[in-house]
C-alpha cells in the first residue's frame, strides 16, 4: 500500500505564522503548476496500490473546477486507486460554495480537511485568514449537508491575547459541529514570518507557557467529554475517523509526494524532497529530466531518531520488538535506557510491549523525545 500527497502551492494570501511553501501567483501559474504536476505523476507513476490520496498545500481549494478535472483524470489514469481509498481535500472555508462540494464529491474527495484556525472573527483577522467564523461554520455544514461526513478542522491555540476560557469556547464551538476530527496546535513563531518579526519587535506577546499548557489539558478533557480518541500528540478524532493517510506516515508506509516542496519516502530509507521552487518546477523538460528534487538516504541513526519520533507521537506508541527487528538491538537497548528516567517518573510507559506516553508525559513530548533521540 502506498499514499500519495499532492502539494498544491498557492494561496490567495498568506497567513501571518505561516512558513509552508507556497505563493500568491495567479491562474497562469495555476495551470502551468497543473500540467507540470501531471507530467511529474506520470514520470513516476507506480503500480502499487493507492491507499490515500492527501492534496495538501499551500491552498487545494484555490483551484477551480478545470483544474481539478485534470488533477483527478491524471490520478485515475495512472494509478490503481483502492476503491476504499481515503481521499482528503484541504480548504479554506471562503473558497467553498456548493458548485465545489458537488465536484469535490464527484470526484471522490470523501474526507475535507478545513483550515479554521479560529471561531473569533478578530484573532482570525489577526493571523490574516480570508474567511469569517460565520463562513466556517457555514462550509461545515454545507459539506455535511453534501455527505462529506469525514470532516477535521485545524485550530490554533495560544495565540497573543487568547485566555482559556476563550479557547475553551473554540473548542466547545468546534465540538458542536457535525466534524469527526480535530487537528490542534500551539501558534509557533517560525523564523522568517511576519509573526515571528512582530514578536521580535515587541508588537506581540507570546502566550505563557503555562498558559499554553493549560489550553492543551482543556482540549483533551473537552474532547474525551465528547468521545475523542486522543490518537496523536495534535490529533483527535471519533472512533473509526482517525486520518488513515496520516496514520500511514506515522507507521513509515511508503508515500510519493507531487508538486514543488513535497516529500516522497519509500517505506525503508529512502526520502526525497522536490525543491520548493514552482518557477523550476514548471520548467521541468518533462522529456530529459525528473523535476529539481533531492534525495537522503537516512543512516541507522537517523532512521533509529525518526522511527522513534514518529511512533512515540501515536497513542500506541513503539512496538519495542518491531523497533529493535527494524533499527536494530543497539538502539532498542539504547532507547530503554534513556527511557528509564521517565518511566521511573510516570512520564512513560510500556503496555503490552509498546514504549508510549502516559497522560502526564504527553504534556511535555517535545522534551522527552529530544532526550531520547540517538544524536
Ligand atoms: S496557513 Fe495555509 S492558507 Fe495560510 S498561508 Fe499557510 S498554507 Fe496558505
Amino acid at each position: 500500500m502506498t499514499g500519495i500527497y499532492i502539494h498544491v502551492p498557492f494561496c490567495e494570501k498568506r497567513c501571518i505564522y505561516c512558513n509552508f511553501y507556497s505563493t500568491t501567483r495567479g491562474k497562469a501559474d495555476r495551470e502551468a503548476y497543473v500540467q507540470a504536476l501531471i507530467h511529474e505523476m506520470e514520470l513516476r507513476r507506480t503500480t502499487d496500490c493507492i491507499s490515500s490520496i492527501y492534496l495538501g498545500g499551500g491552498t487545494p481549494s484555490q483551484l477551480d473546477a478545470e483544474e481539478l478535472a485534470q488533477v483527478f483524470e491524471a490520478l485515475h489514469r495512472l494509478f490503481a486507486i483502492d476503491p476504499n481509498a481515503e481521499i482528503t481535500f484541504e480548504a479554506n472555508p471562503d473558497d467553498i460554495h456548493p458548485d465545489k462540494v458537488r465536484q469535490l464529491v464527484a470526484l471522490g474527495v470523501n474526507r475535507v480537511s478545513l483550515g479554521v484556525q479560529s471561531f473569533d472573527d478578530t484573532r482570525l483577522q489577526f493571523l490574516n485568514r480570508r474567511h469569517s467564523a460565520q463562513q466556517a461554520h457555514e462550509t461545515v455544514l454545507q459539506l455535511a449537508a453534501a455527505g462529506i461526513d469525514n470532516l477535521s478542522l485545524d485550530l490554533i491555540y495560544g495565540q497573543p491575547g487568547q485566555q482559556l476560557s476563550d479557547w475553551e469556547q473554540e473548542v466547545e464551538t468546534a465540538l458542536a459541529l457535525p466534524v469527526c476530527h480535530l487537528s490542534a496546535y500551539a501558534l509557533t513563531y517560525e523564523p522568517a514570518t511576519p509573526l515571528h518579526r512582530a514578536w521580535q519587535r515587541g508588537e506581540v506577546q507570546a502566550c505563557d507557557e503555562e498558559l499554553s499548557l493549560a489550553m492543551f489539558q482543556s482540549l483533551l478533557r473537552l474532547t474525551e467529554a465528547e468521545g475523542f480518541e486522543h490518537y496523536e500528540i495534535s490529533n483527535f478524532a471519533r472512533p473509526g475517523r482517525r486520518s488513515r493517510h496520516n496514520s500511514a506516515y506515522w507507521q513509515g508506509v511508503p508515500y510519493l509526494g507531487f508538486g514543488p516542496g513535497a516529500h516522497s519516502f519509500d517505506g525503508a530509507r529512502r526520502r526525497r524532497q522536490n525543491l520548493p521552487q514552482l518557477r523550476a518546477y514548471q520548467q521541468t523538460d518533462f522529456g530529459h529530466a525528473d523535476v529539481p528534487h533531492t534525495i537522503e538516504v537516512l543512516s541507522d541513526a537517523e532512521h533509529y531518531d525518526e522511527v522513534m519520533m514518529t511512533r512515540l507521537r501515536t497513542a500506541e506508541g513503539i512496538d519495542l520488538a518491531c523497533l529493535s527487528q527494524d533499527c536494530g538491538l543497539d538502539y532498542s537497548d539504547y532507547l530503554l535506557r534513556t527511557a528509564i528516567p521517565f518511566l521511573q517518573s510516570g512520564m512513560l510507559k510500556i503496555c503490552r510491549g509498546h514504549l508510549r506516553f502516559t497522560r502526564q508525559g504527553i504534556f511535555i513530548s517535545d522534551h522527552i523525545m529530544a532526550e531520547l533521540i540517538w544524536a
